[in-house]
């Protein structure tokens, strides 16, 4: 008799595929206009690209130091000291990852313990939870208002215990779209003081926001400077997302542990890849602050087709994506909405129940508008054609 093997039961042998995967092979085995998985279909600036190619033939090519080059991390300094007035040492405050999924996972990993409360902002990017729960420690979901995507504080407040070690928070957020107003993060923020917590800020989504609604780090309210870390992302700066260049931002008593998480995760990251983001910082400033002018445009051509073809969308300030209620157009769920869209209407979205820790709205898909006008539009005569699913 042969023996089988011990299988895992853990939190990560319990998961499913992450639905960014599972929407992109659907959409592709049916031949959809791909509208669920936020990547640009056009790359970002060439000079970028020519000087990680460079870096790539010349070198370096052996291991980065494991914090990252210092052309990036000074690179990284100065753009923080440009957009925000905000003053990190190089050196001790900033660490360069494997894209900000790295950084969120080395952040939790660097200052949760088992039996920690985590308070998430649902919908949550589908990233966190899975970690949180492999530490042993618990995500507790708050909701967004469904009317307006707004932060509840009131909410967030109530859910702090003596358990709470911090809150994790993304603005601009996805998949709502929202750019949280001051005063939404002022609130947050006295939370955060009052209730003597740690903040994890995910802010990939920076520089895209619309219509001159600013971006606040949260980093830069009173009092939070010792207890907040900003992640960012140079795939979404510059529609770059599968270079995975990512970094943490933050006081060195809480970017230290974090740094111990990333030696042991990753060690480093690409030096050519580093080599060409720490270029764009520097010199595609003009690039990265027109590109969110060319998304509001896509976001306004199909936010104005999806009206027109009966759906309500939601309100969208930031980010690559619209959220959509598709209620007048359907009584399914979103998760088999979806999957029928796909495969009935040729157009994919995100259904947005799996962002949910428990009992999400099942009447909300999420688009990107991250994609060239001609697939927008494409997108829109299938979708004023479609029958909507039921
Ligand atoms: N956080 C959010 C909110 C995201 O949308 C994404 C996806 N791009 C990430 C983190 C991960 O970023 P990266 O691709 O740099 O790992
Ligand atoms: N961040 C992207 C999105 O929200 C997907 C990233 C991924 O596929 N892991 O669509």
């Amino acid at each position: 008799m042969t023996v089988q093997p011990p299988l895992p039961d853990n939190a990560f042998s319990r998961l499913g595929t992450t639905i960014f995967s599972v929407m992109s092979a659907l959409a592709l085995e049916h031949n959809a206009v791909n509208l669920g998985q936020g990547f640009p279909d056009e790359d970002g600036p060439l000079s970028i690209r020519e000087a990680a190619a460079r870096a790539l033939i010349d070198g370096p090519n052996q291991y980065p130091p494991m914090p990252g080059l210092p052309v990036l991390r000074q690179a990284l300094a100065r753009h923080a000291k440009r957009h925000y007035d905000l003053d990190f040492d190089w050196q001790s405050e900033i660490v360069v990852t494997s894209g900000a999924t790295e950084a969120l996972t080395d952040c939790l990993l660097g200052l949760l313990m088992p039996g920690d409360e985590a308070i998430l902002i649902d919908p949550a990017y589908d990233s966190y939870r899975p970690i949180i729960d492999a530490i042993g420690a618990r995500a507790v979901g708050v909701k967004l208002d469904e009317d307006g995507w707004r932060l509840p504080l009131a909410a967030i407040d109530a859910a702090v215990t003596a358990k709470t070690k911090l809150i994790l928070i993304n603005s601009p957020h996805n998949p709502s779209g929202r750019v949280f107003s001051r005063a939404e993060l002022e609130g947050l923020a006295d939370i955060v003081r009052r209730r003597n917590l740690l903040l994890i800020c995910d802010e990939v989504y920076e520089h895209l926001t619309f219509d001159g609604v600013p971006h606040i780090p949260l980093i830069t309210l009173p009092g939070m400077r010792e207890r907040t870390v900003r992640v960012g992302s140079a795939g979404k700066i510059f529609s770059f997302t599968g270079w995975k260049i990512g970094w943490i931002m933050g006081p060195a008593s809480l970017i230290s542990p974090i740094m111990k998480a990333h030696q042991f995760v990753t060690f480093t990251t690409s030096p050519a890849l580093q080599i060409g983001v720490a270029h764009g910082l520097d010199h595609e400033q003009e690039w990265y602050l027109d590109f969110p002018r060319q998304l509001a445009k896509r976001r306004d051509s199909l936010v104005a087709g999806l009206n027109a073809a009966g759906w309500r969308t939601m309100p969208c300030e930031g980010t690559y994506f619209v959220t959509a209620d598709f209620r007048p157009l359907s009584n399914a769920n979103d998760v088999d909405f979806a999957r029928a869209l796909t495969i009935g209407g040729g157009v994919t979205t995100i259904p947005l129940s799996v962002f949910y820790g428990s009992d999400g709205p099942t009447h909300f898909v999420r688009f990107a508008f991250c994609k060239k006008q001609a697939t927008i539009d494409a997108a829109l005569t299938r979708l004023a054609s479609a029958k909507a699913p039921t």
